[in-house]
């Protein structure tokens, strides 16, 4: 199980345990960076949960790869796993994404609506909240209502990168999982949603790999990625690549020239893009680790829209 995560051995054994056994929380605290390993646990873990072939977990425990649900996954298609984040609370406010600061309570209130809807199409719902540790008290207090009394077949999941700053009484009714940095690798041999690029960047010799980085990067790597053209599992192949081949700090370079020379559509977000290319920049330039760095950028960046 999860053979798509080789790392974190520790988190795999709680979640495959708990699936085995059938014994499964409603509310987990993922701590730790970077949120791109989060997203890939998340996702492995509601594709075997949901997997409509493979429904008794304690006689299989894979996801079958086969059937309507893993398809799905396969296309990067994730109907139930609903992200509150500020991307969401901006849309909800009608307001631009830079005045998010704070998770508030009405955003939490949306998210208990949406709860009490019947999943349209898998067994599990997902409800993500990044930043958790964004959510004001009020928030925080009504959240902990709702894990009172769960709704059934409801998994909440918050990102956090310290627990210290989430009400103890939420910790408390909840399972924490650490999340180590540095190294985050997909096995990609076995995984079937490998896009193109990937595939060539396998076959290919290393001089090649630097060419399709360059080039992935001249297209406009910052324009798939804001207009998620990309999914998680390509993106974090590209950040991978782009830290072996040390190239990092020219990436972000061409994509600062890109962003102020063509983004002009995108006037009300374009400060924000900036801001977030700059300090990647700085962070790069204190020798903090590159791919960490690139995964957190380019993961902030995708959830820009
Ligand atoms: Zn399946």
């Amino acid at each position: 199980m999860f053979k798509n995560i080789l790392s974190q051995q520790k988190i795999n054994k709680i979640l495959s345990d708990q699936i085995k056994s059938g014994k499964i929380v409603h509310s987990y605290i993922f701590v730790g960076t970077p949120n791109s390993l989060k997203y890939l646990v998340i996702i492995e873990f509601a594709k075997i949960l949901n997997c409509a072939i493979n429904n008794n977990p304690k006689i299989y425990y894979e996801a079958c790869e086969k059937c309507t649900s893993c398809k799905k996954f396969s296309k990067n298609i994730y109907p139930d796993l609903h992200f509150i984040d500020f991307k969401k609370q901006a849309k909800i406010q009608k307001e631009n994404i830079e005045k998010q600061k704070i998770l508030k309570i009405d955003t939490i209130r949306h998210m208990q609506k949406e709860m009490y809807i019947k999943a349209y199409e898998m067994k599990w719902k997902f409800f993500i909240i990044d930043p958790a540790e964004k959510m004001s008290i009020l928030a925080m207090n009504s959240l902990l209502k709702v894990l009172e009394e769960p709704p059934k077949n409801t998994i909440i999941i918050l990102l956090a990168n310290h627990k210290e700053m989430i009400l103890k009484t939420i910790v408390s009714r909840s399972q924490i999982l650490f999340f180590q940095s540095s190294d985050c690798f997909l096995n990609f041999e076995s995984n079937s949603e490998i896009f193109a690029l990937n595939k060539t960047l396998s076959e290919n010799k290393k001089s090649n790999i630097d060419k399709n980085v360059k080039n992935i990067t001249n297209v406009s790597l910052l324009y798939k990625i804001i207009n998620q053209k990309l999914s998680f599992s390509e993106i974090l192949m590209i950040s991978k690549n782009i830290s072996n081949n040390s190239s990092a700090l020219e990436c972000i370079d061409i994509m600062i020239n890109d962003a102020e020379r063509n983004f002009k559509a995108y006037l009300n977000i374009i400060s924000y893009i900036l801001d977030l290319l700059n300090k990647a920049r700085i962070l790069l330039l204190k020798n903090i680790n590159v791919q960490n760095v690139l995964d957190n950028l380019f993961f902030d960046l995708l959830n820009l829209k």
